[in-house]
């Protein structure tokens, strides 16, 4: 993960070469290499210059972990658990590196269309007529809204890379998540925006990137969907 989040946007193969320091450059072992716990034995540091080992490694190692424990406690072992494994992992890749680089890389998010159409052929979750819809539905409608943003005001608002992501959410996850991740990432965005606006003052011309938040609100919406809706509709009787 950590690998592909750091090359990716570099245009670097994810194969070689293999693991090295950033700092000195001297190859990493595979013992100095096992997540969470190599940087735990190393304290932070490269074993040979000592030079600090970003923070990141270790959470998205950690997060990781997280959600495929999820997962796993969800479906099992089971080939389910491998195709949300893969989903869940693309969300995280997709989320750091628009973060650190505001870009959705189109080697994950395209390639999950397809592996999310396949999957809803093999796998029961949703039909391939959902997963089908929801490819269509999600890019269609972020497409328009990208579309309607430029055209008013002139500037882009929302990247081509959500446009793709959220086609792959839907890929995964069929039409009617794709509504609820439309939902709930734009409630989360928009308390997130306001809250940075308040932190940083008026003068508001950060960008946030949209991709983390669509993420957040696919993983809600594959984890807890049916109890949101209900609560939802629970609280507008
Ligand atoms: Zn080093």
């Amino acid at each position: 993960m950590n690998v592909c989040i750091y090359r990716l946007p570099r245009e670097e193969s994810i194969v070689l070469p293999g693991s090295h320091c950033p700092h000195c450059d001297r190859p990493i072992k595979f013992y100095d290499n096992i997540p969470l716990f190599s940087y735990l034995l190393l304290k932070g540091k490269c074993r040979h210059c000592g030079a600090p080992i970003s923070l990141q490694y270790p959470i998205v190692e950690g997060v990781t972990a997280f959600f495929s424990l999820l997962m796993f406690l969800r479906f099992g072992p089971s080939l389910d658990y491998f195709f949300f494994f893969a989903f869940v992992s693309g969300l995280i890749l997709i989320t750091v590196i628009d973060l650190f680089h505001q870009i959705i890389p189109d080697v994950v998010s395209l390639p999950g269309i397809g592996v999310g159409l396949l999957g809803s052929l093999i796998l029961p979750h949703i039909s391939f007529l959902a997963s089908l819809v929801g490819v269509l539905l999600g890019g269609g409608i972020l497409f328009l809204v990208a579309s309607g943003y430029q055209w008013l005001f002139k500037r882009e608002g929302m990247g081509g890379g959500d446009v793709k992501l959220l086609a792959m959410i839907g890929a995964f996850l069929g039409w009617k998540a794709v509504i609820l991740t439309i939902f709930l990432s734009s409630l989360i965005g928009s308390i997130v925006g306001v809250l940075i606006m308040i932190l940083k003052g008026k003068d508001f011309k950060y960008a946030i990137p949209f991709g983390p938040f669509l993420s957040l609100g696919a993983i809600l919406a594959l984890f807890w969907g049916e109890q949101i809706v209900r609560w939802y509709l629970m609280l507008n009787r």
